[in-house]
């Protein structure tokens, strides 16, 4: 079943509310806040709305320094505004807009104006997740992509430089996968590597990065880790695969660690030694985990 997108409506009045709620119940889960401040306190609380029906006059905290907040936090800027409001002057919608709200409703509105402009800005907000979530996840796995890699390397990097925490970068690349592929078929390769991908997943720390580095390598960013901490772990990654029999098949990995040092610069310093590391568990006989510090 498909989950029907969440809209949040924010008013002082229990009779706007219902107004809105009542138009909007069938289509949408609804949730609801009689203030600014717990308007943001929702806005931040999962599922996260899909898009926030915003009053303007209200006690605790207006809706335009509701809007410039939520506008300005990284984890809720995505969600649309919709400003639902009995100010009607040019210059209050101006202001409204400018903060960075989609639209502007003023009221008394025509119920069916407000359901049409609050399904466009559902369907605009879920294309634009859809989006977001293509740009930084591997189709064929589900996991994080090299790109998205990247970018979240270099931020734990220079917090690890600062708060002189333990970092880890492990490399792994799938033995003999060429033969995988020549003896069964492409679409089994395909299958072992998306099985290898939960696999991976089921046995990392939610804070772990773990992502498809290319083809048939992966990569798995370890922070608040250190070399002897990430070589257990990437044992156990080694013998899980081993015993997993993906598509019946026997599959095993090498693997690569390094663990960042204060004179790394950046990402390509602290891959280009878990390369070497993993380059070393290839050549002294696969399915195999090597470190470097
Ligand atoms: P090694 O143990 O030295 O790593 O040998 P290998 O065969 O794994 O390494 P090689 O780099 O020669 O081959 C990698 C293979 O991975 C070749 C390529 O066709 C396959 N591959 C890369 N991406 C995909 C993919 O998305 N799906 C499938 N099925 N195969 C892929
Ligand atoms: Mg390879
Ligand atoms: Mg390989």
């Amino acid at each position: 079943m498909e989950t029907k997108p969440t809209v949040l409506i924010v008013d002082d009045a229990p009779a706007n509310i219902q107004l809105l709620a009542g138009l909007l119940k069938d289509s949408y889960q609804l949730k609801v806040a009689n203030g600014g401040l717990r308007c943001i306190e929702l806005a931040q609380t999962d599922p996260q709305p899909d898009l926030v029906l915003l009053d303007i006059q209200m006690p605790d905290m207006d809706g335009y320094q509701v809007c410039q907040y939520l506008k300005g936090q990284e984890s809720t800027r995505q969600i649309p505004v919709i400003f639902v409001t009995a100010k009607d002057q040019v210059a209050d919608e101006e202001l409204g807009l400018s903060l960075g709200a989609v639209d502007y409703i003023t009221k008394p509105y025509s119920p069916a104006i407000v359901e049409a402009r609050i399904a466009t800005h559902i369907t605009l907000k879920q294309q634009s997740d859809e989006l977001r979530h293509f740009a930084m996840h591997d189709q064929l796995t589900g996991l994080y992509n090299r790109h998205f890699l990247i970018d979240v390397a270099r931020k734990k990097i220079s917090q690890s430089h600062r708060h002189k925490q333990a970092l880890c970068l492990m490399m792994i690349d799938i033995d003999h996968f060429k033969v995988v592929n020549d003896e069964h078929g492409h679409s089994v390769g395909d299958a072992v590597l998306r099985e290898i991908a939960s696999i991976f997943m089921r046995q990392s720390r939610s804070e772990d990065i773990v992502a498809r580095f290319g083809g048939e390598e992966f990569v798995i960013l370890l922070d608040n880790c250190d070399l002897v901490t990430g070589g257990n772990k990437a044992e156990k990654l080694r013998a899980a695969l081993q015993s997993s029999g993906a598509q019946g098949l026997k599959i095993t990995a090498s693997f690569g660690l390094a663990q960042l040092n204060p004179n790394d610069g950046g990402f390509r310093h602290l891959l280009t030694r878990a390369d070497e590391a993993l380059y070393k568990a290839k050549s002294e006989g696969r399915n195999r985990v090597e470190l470097l510090s």
